[in-house]
């Protein structure tokens, strides 16, 4: 990341930092109110800035979702007062040495071993995703009891299995169980990843003893999207070691994933069978009276945080719940661009005001990938694909490799080097040379700006 940006910073060098970050500090607070700039936007830094976007940085991901979510819009209106060429704002995580205490739960915090520490720096639980946040409905209702159920009495249903697709609340039931049990047990909350993560460091670091001790001391162990397990033997084969003695000794198990037992991939069968020894629970689509009972909710969550009112009219209420066809993040995702939307515009929303965010929203959710920029420039330029990645310079093919380079760079998170290997492994000082060339043509040739506006409503359309 940190070689990236300064090779891209040698890229824009003729645009030497401009920018005063203690002005737009300043700037934030008037605008956010002491409550809100305190508790959130003091703590962003600027770390980088170019010519068209900034990078910030956060001190978490929680931090830059949060901010993500509620402030984008409001922070991008702001910077782009004081430097107009500003259409963009990236975050970067940095770390801060102190770990927040309330966050995390591992009841021994004095005889911290190097793994644990490690360790705790991701066993966190987020305070937020409680019982009490989350909205009961018919699509989640036995999954939400069950969970409760495992509170009271462990071990009864041992190991506890949610599933379901994602974003429909299997984490933030996790998380709930968690935080109800943290102070009378020993509780690991972890995701399959992280476990992986930690498994490799200690085999590389020789340190498998700690490993093993620290999970299997837990009496609660929670994990998440144990899917992530398939097709890794070795990983399976530590998990299950884990999960036996942890059921031996009565620990409660709690695992989520997004899809039963029986259909995970590349799982050994004798794994299936013990994770579906226990009770299974599943969390369906939401039906459209929870959708609408969760906006009620969240409003009221943003309007007691935020001490502010929040109008929405049923009918937008409604028109939002019946629009978000595919899980609760997004629905909240959307409700959180149409509240910013009313703040920066400081107005009531009627449907038709709606109708262009979520398009808009929609729009950016669509994945762009590398692959599929390929496929429509060339389409769009008449050209094979192959020809568009050969190292034939003329114009014909040439420009449209550029145009391609260039999208990719825009409408992507690729790095530079990593487009280049896309491009049938061609340097990043080409693609750097691309970016430039598209980017100063997109101005100047009125054919470039036109060709360039259709093939993205293009990508953004299919
Ligand atoms: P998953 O882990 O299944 O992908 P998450 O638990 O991360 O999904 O849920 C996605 C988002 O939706 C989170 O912000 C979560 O708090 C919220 N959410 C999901 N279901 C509910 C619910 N029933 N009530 C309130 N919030 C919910
Ligand atoms: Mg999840």
């Amino acid at each position: 990341m940190d070689k990236n940006i300064k090779k891209q910073s040698a890229f824009i060098s003729e645009e030497e930092s401009t920018i005063d970050w203690n002005e737009i500090q300043n700037a934030f607070k008037k605008t956010f109110g002491a409550e809100i700039y305190n508790s959130w936007l003091q703590k962003v830094t600027l770390v980088k800035e170019f010519n068209d976007y900034l990078i910030l940085g956060v001190p978490t991901r929680f931090f830059r979702d949060w901010i993500v979510s509620r402030y984008l819009d409001k922070i991008l209106e702001q910077v782009k007062q004081f430097k107009l060429s500003l259409n963009r704002i990236e975050f970067k995580i940095i770390e801060e040495n102190k770990v927040n205490q309330e966050l995390l739960k591992v009841s021994d915090l004095n005889k911290v071993t190097e793994i644990k520490d490690s360790i705790l720096n991701y066993n966190r639980l987020n305070p937020n995703l409680n019982f009490d946040s989350f909205v009961q409905g018919k699509s989640n209702d036995i999954a939400l009891s069950y969970s409760k159920k495992v509170c009271e009495h462990l071990s009864r249903y041992n190991p506890l299995y949610i599933c379901g697709g994602v974003g429909l609340g299997k984490t933030h039931l996790l998380n709930a169980i968690g935080l109800e049990l943290q102070g009378d047990n020993n509780v690991m909350f972890i995701s399959a990843e992280r476990f992986m993560y930690h498994f490799i460091k200690s085999i590389k670091k020789n340190d498998m003893v700690n490993f093993k001790d620290f999970f299997r001391k837990s009496s609660v162990f929670i994990i998440d999207d144990i899917q992530f397990l398939s097709g890794k033997e070795s990983l399976q084969e530590e998990f299950f070691h884990t999960f036996n003695s942890l059921m031996d000794k009565g620990s409660q198990i709690i695992i989520s994933a997004d899809r039963a037992p029986i259909k995970l991939d590349r799982v050994q069968e004798r794994i299936k069978s013990r994770l579906a020894g226990g009770l299974l629970v599943d969390i369906e689509l939401p039906d459209l009276e929870l959708k609408i009972k969760i906006i009620k909710k969240k409003i009221e969550e943003i309007q007691n945080q935020f001490k502010e009112q929040i109008n929405l009219s049923d009918d937008v209420i409604t028109f939002i719940a019946i629009e978000c066809k595919t899980n609760v993040r997004e629905l909240i995702g959307v409700l959180n661009r149409v509240v910013a939307f009313t703040r920066v515009h400081n107005k009531t929303l009627d449907i038709s005001d709606c109708k262009k965010i979520l398009k808009d929203v929609f729009n950016q959710i669509k994945v762009v990938t590398v692959d599929k920029i390929q496929n429509v420039v060339s389409n769009f330029f008449n050209i094979s694909l192959s020809e568009m990645l050969s190292q034939r310079r003329s114009r014909p093919l040439a420009r449209p490799r550029q145009i391609a380079m260039y999208l990719a760079k825009k409408m992507t998170t690729r790095s530079l080097p990593e487009i280049g290997r896309r491009f049938a492994n061609r340097d990043h000082t080409t693609v750097i040379h691309a970016v430039k060339t598209i980017g100063r043509l997109s101005e100047q040739d009125d054919e470039m700006k036109k060709n360039i506006m259709q093939i993205k409503s293009i990508l953004l359309e299919q």
